[in-house]
C-alpha cells in the first residue's frame, strides 16, 4: 500500500553490530542531567538525584503488534517510544531515558533501520528523551522491538492504580476509539489492495483515526495540566487496552466499583461516522478499542469545578462501593454490567 521510495539497500552485515549502533544513534542528543553516561560504555549511568526511579518495558512483534504493509517504519519507531512514555506519564512521572533493543531478519537493509531510528529520534527530540542504550541482533523471521523507558518523580507525586475512593469522579483525557477504528480502515484497505494493487486508497475521510493508529502521542501534557489546575488524581492509568480493561484494573486494585455513563464517553465525529459506516457500536469501540494512549484517572468529587468544562478532560462517571460492581448506564438509562474485555494480543 505504501510505496517503497527507498531504492538504495545496504546490507547490515557490511557494518557489523557496533558499526550499526553507532551509525543509527550518532545524531541523538542528550537532554536530561540525570543521564550521566549514555551508549558508549558497558552500562548507562543514571542519577535519580534523590527521586524515585520508574521503569517500564514494552515488546512489539511484527505480525502481532504491527503490520509493516501499512505501518511506515518511521511511524513504528515513533509509536514504539510513545507506548512506553505513556506508561511513565500514567504514573505522574517525568520520562527521561529509553533503551531500544531490536531484532531484525536479513530482509531489512540498513536504510529500513535508518527510517525506524528517524521515528525514534523524532520522539526523543519532541519529548526530550535520552536514548542511553540497547541491543541489536538478528532474527530468523521479522522484526521485534523492545523499548524500556525510565522516568523520575518525587515520591509523593507518584500516582498508582490503587488509590481510588468510592465517591471519586472518573475522568478521561482526549477521545476514545479512534486508534481501533483507524486500524479497521487500514486493514480494509490492505485487503482491497491485495485484490487490486492498482487501486489507490482514498483515506481523506479517515485522517484523524488513521493518525491515532499510526502516530499516537503520549499525554505528557495531562500531568502538567493537572498540576496547573491544582488537582492530584487518586489513581491513574493509561488507556492502552481499552477503557473497560483499564477501569477493571483501577477497580480491582483500589477495591471499588464504578459507574460510567454512555452519553459522557468522548467520541470524535470521525469515530462516530466511521462506526456508522462499519456498522459497529461506537460505545463498544470506546470501551474495548485499544491503543488510544489517553489517560484515565480518578479525582475527589470536591475537584469537580476544576475539571468540568476543560476541553482536554471528560468526566465520564464515578466510582462506587466495591459490591456494586462495574456498570455502564446506557442512553436509555438502563444499567448494564461492564466486562473487562480489552484488547488481548493472545487471542
Ligand atoms: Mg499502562
Amino acid at each position: 500500500m505504501l510505496e517503497d521510495k527507498n531504492t538504495e539497500k545496504t546490507s547490515l552485515a557490511e557494518l557489523g553490530e557496533f558499526g550499526l549502533i553507532s551509525h543509527l544513534t550518532k545524531h541523538f542528543k542528550i537532554y536530561n542531567s540525570t543521564t550521566k553516561k549514555g551508549i558508549d560504555d558497558d552500562c548507562a549511568v543514571i542519577s535519580a538525584g534523590g527521586k524515585e526511579t520508574l521503569v517500564t518495558t514494552d515488546l512489539l512483534i511484527e505480525g502481532v503488534h504491527f503490520d509493516l504493509s501499512y505501518m511506515p517504519l518511521k511511524h513504528l519507531g515513533y509509536k514504539a517510544v510513545m507506548v512506553n512514555l505513556s506508561d511513565v506519564y500514567a504514573m505522574n512521572a517525568k520520562a527521561e531515558q529509553i533503551t531500544v533493543s531490536l531484532a531484525v531478519s536479513n530482509r531489512f537493509p540498513l536504510e529500513a533501520l535508518e527510517e525506524l531510528y528517524a521515528g525514534i529520534q523524532l520522539a526523543c527530540d519532541t519529548y526530550k528523551i535520552d536514548l542511553i542504550g540497547g541491543d541489536t541482533t538478528s532474527s530468523t523471521k521479522g522484526m521485534l522491538i523492545s523499548i524500556t523507558a525510565i522516568g523520575i518523580a518525587d515520591k509523593e507525586d507518584i500516582i498508582y492504580r490503587n488509590g481510588a475512593k468510592a465517591t471519586d469522579l472518573i475522568v478521561v483525557s482526549g477521545d476514545l476509539g479512534g486508534a481501533y477504528l483507524g486500524l479497521q480502515v487500514l486493514e480494509r484497505e490492505k485487503q482491497v489492495y491485495q485484490v487490486n494493487p492498482k487501486n489507490q486508497p482514498d483515506l481523506d475521510a479517515y485522517t484523524y483515526i488513521i493518525e491515532r493508529q499510526l502516530k499516537p502521542e503520549a499525554r505528557k501534557d495531562i500531568p502538567e495540566l493537572l498540576k496547573e489546575l491544582g488537582v492530584k488524581p487518586t489513581s491513574m492509568i493509561d488507556i492502552s487496552d481499552g477503557l473497560s480493561s483499564e477501569l477493571f484494573h483501577i477497580c480491582t486494585q483500589s477495591k471499588v466499583g464504578c459507574k460510567i455513563y454512555e452519553d459522557k464517553l468522548p467520541l470524535d465525529p470521525q469515530v462516530i461516522s466511521t462506526c456508522e459506516e462499519f456498522n459497529i457500536d461506537s460505545t463498544m469501540v470506546a470501551l474495548s478499542g485499544g491503543e488510544d494512549y489517553e489517560l484515565l484517572f480518578t479525582v475527589p468529587i470536591s475537584e469537580f469545578d476544576k475539571i468540568k468544562g476543560n476541553p482536554n478532560l471528560s468526566i465520564i462517571g464515578h466510582m462506587t462501593e466495591e459490591n456494586q460492581g462495574m456498570n455502564l448506564v446506557t442512553r436509555a438509562n438502563q444499567e448494564i454490567a461492564l466486562k473487562a474485555q480489552g484488547w488481548n494480543s493472545f487471542s
